[in-house]
């Protein structure tokens, strides 16, 4: 069971994992075409990128978005963000820059939930959102 946060039920926390799309790659059952890894952070590109570099950064242990992962595990939550500014170094993004998201709940359309940030650069972005 995660630290911290609400309390999970076991049953329910490992049907989460176990059914978990990012976990599995964690786990090596699903391919992903990693471009950095350390001990706690694993980072992919997104399977459908939306600009020249778009790439996932998770950490390898399961949360479900950023507020669990920061509620649970904030020294885990820093070492996503360093995880994502090497990716973005790496990947020559850092001089023009880059945007990095985290989407929460569906109102942000978060697909999958494990936490993670996307790392989208290469190209003018564009407007964070459209003007309402
Ligand atoms: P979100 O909407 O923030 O939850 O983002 C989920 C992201 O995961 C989307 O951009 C998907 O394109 C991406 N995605 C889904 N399946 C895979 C996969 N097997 N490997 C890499 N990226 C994936
Ligand atoms: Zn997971």
């Amino acid at each position: 069971m995660p630290a911290g946060g609400t309390p999970v039920p076991w049953t329910e926390y490992h049907r989460e994992v176990t059914d978990c799309l990012f976990c599995r790659i964690v786990a090596g059952e699903i391919p992903a075409d990693v471009v950095h890894e350390t001990d706690t952070t694993l980072a992919f590109r997104d399977i459908m990128p939306k600009a020249p570099v778009h790439v996932l950064v998770i950490p390898k242990a399961h949360h479900p978005d950023v507020a669990a992962l920061t509620a649970a595990d904030r020294g885990l939550a820093g070492e996503v963000l360093a995880a994502a500014a090497a990716v973005a170094e790496a990947a020559g993004l850092a001089t023009d820059g880059y945007r990095t998201i985290f989407n929460t709940g569906p109102y942000a359309g978060q697909e999958v939930f494990h936490v993670h940030a996307h790392v989208v650069g290469g190209a003018p972005l564009g407007p964070m959102l459209m003007p309402r």
